[in-house]
């Protein structure tokens, strides 16, 4: 559909945004950034179709077709971690949905708990390869691959040699990085900070599959002189980003050093509860924090909301909510500012709700 600029502000059309709360401890977080979200009154309609236990208790199915259909109808969902039963639901968000982006923003706020002694001015993205790499759980016994005679001149092992156990293939496919590497570098266009993309993995040990990743980068980076590029083995990138975190913008790099590399990350600011993650495909976008679902805190009301809060603010930017999703990043902020208002793991001894409530108090004072 073609939109006519005619310069007169039309009313925002309704969105649909479907809801997950998720296990343990995540509707503790869940529940209350879902309520602060309705209160800001945004045409969101927000449904909760069963997945999960629910799902299962009613016909024992965790992730029926109606869910399936309320996702595929609606424009985005906000999803809380999964520990088993809603899976299903998750698998379907990302590989259904090719959802091959995860952006990790990593910005550090006053108030948070940092271990560094000097984390100002920490504002980076992880982007993560969401699909491929060793997660597509092609896994099985040595012995179906020792009966397919594969032979490669890299191996330092000949498969015959290994003795009985489990493999697990990584793949890293032209698309599926030439994809996610272009939308990291346009990312880098548009936050408008330090212009730097960087690019990391384990282009040395595995020359063929990472070094193919890098290769993409290599040549995708002469697209963009506007973009200041450089690489670094996962290992190296590892201690620079706990050394000088500050010197990166926007970073991109295959599923698995994503998924640890982000957890790193979160732990410079002061923990995964100040973690937000968003996942995007060519069609379709989920956000949910990055951190899992807690379940050694589960019940108890000391769950940071902070990276689901964040992650509700990067559902509102994807909406084009984009003044609402800046109000919510800054009440949260606000909230940390004041310092009186601090979940256990930042050093306070505020409850979940407490955090929540005081993040809707700064909603409700400075709306704008
Ligand atoms: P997953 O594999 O799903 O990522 P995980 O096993 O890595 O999950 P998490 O649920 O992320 O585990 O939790 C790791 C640790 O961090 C736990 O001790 C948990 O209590 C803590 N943690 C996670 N999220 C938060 C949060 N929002 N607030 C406070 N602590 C948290």
């Amino acid at each position: 559909m073609t939109r006519i600029q005619t310069g007169v502000r039309l009313p925002m059309e309704n969105k649909t945004v479907v809801v997950v709360d998720g296990d343990d401890a995540s509707p503790e977080v869940m529940i209350p950034t879902v309520n602060i979200l309705e209160s800001m009154g945004l045409p969101i309609t927000f449904q909760r179709p069963l997945i999960g236990q629910q799902a299962i208790d009613v016909g024992g199915n965790g992730f029926p077709d109606e869910a399936r259909k309320a996702i595929d109808n609606s424009d985005a969902t906000f999803f809380g971690s999964t520990s088993g039963a809603s899976t299903a639901a998750l698998f379907y968000l990302r590989w259904g949905k090719q959802t091959y982006a995860n952006v990790r923003p990593c910005l550090w706020t006053p108030g948070y708990k940092s271990p560094l002694a000097n984390p100002a001015g920490i504002d980076f993205t992880i982007i993560r390869e969401n699909l491929e790499d060793l997660y597509l759980g092609l896994e099985g016994d040595i012995e179906e691959l020792q009966a397919l005679n594969l032979y490669s001149k890299h191996a330092r092992t000949p498969l015959s040699d290994l003795s009985p156990g489990k493999y697990a293939v990584k793949a890293i496919t032209e698309a599926g990085s030439e994809r996610v590497i272009r939308f990291a570098f346009e990312q880098a266009r548009k936050r408008n900070a330090k212009k730097r993309l960087t690019v990391t993995c384990k282009y040395n040990m595995l020359s063929t599959s990472d070094g193919l990743f890098l290769e993409i980068a290599n040549s995708i980076a002469k697209e963009y002189p506007d973009i200041e590029y450089d690489h670094y083995i996962v290992d190296d990138f590892l201690c620079r980003m706990i050394v000088n975190p500050q010197h990166f913008d926007v970073i991109v790099m295959p599923n698995l050093y994503g998924d640890i590399m982000s957890d790193g990350a979160a732990g410079l600011l002061g923990g995964l509860g100040l973690a937000p993650s968003g996942c995007y495909g060519q069609d379709y976008a989920y956000f949910e924090s990055a951190h899992g679902t807690a379940p050694d805190i589960a019940g108890k009301n000391v769950i940071n909301p902070t990276a689901t809060l964040l992650s509700a603010a990067m559902l509102l930017e994807h909406l084009s909510f984009h003044s609402q999703a800046k109000n919510l990043v800054n009440a949260v902020q606000r909230v940390y500012a004041t310092g009186k208002v601090l979940t256990p793991d930042q050093g306070g001894n505020s409850g979940t709700t407490d955090f929540s409530d005081a993040v809707s108090e700064e909603l409700s004072i400075h709306p704008e």
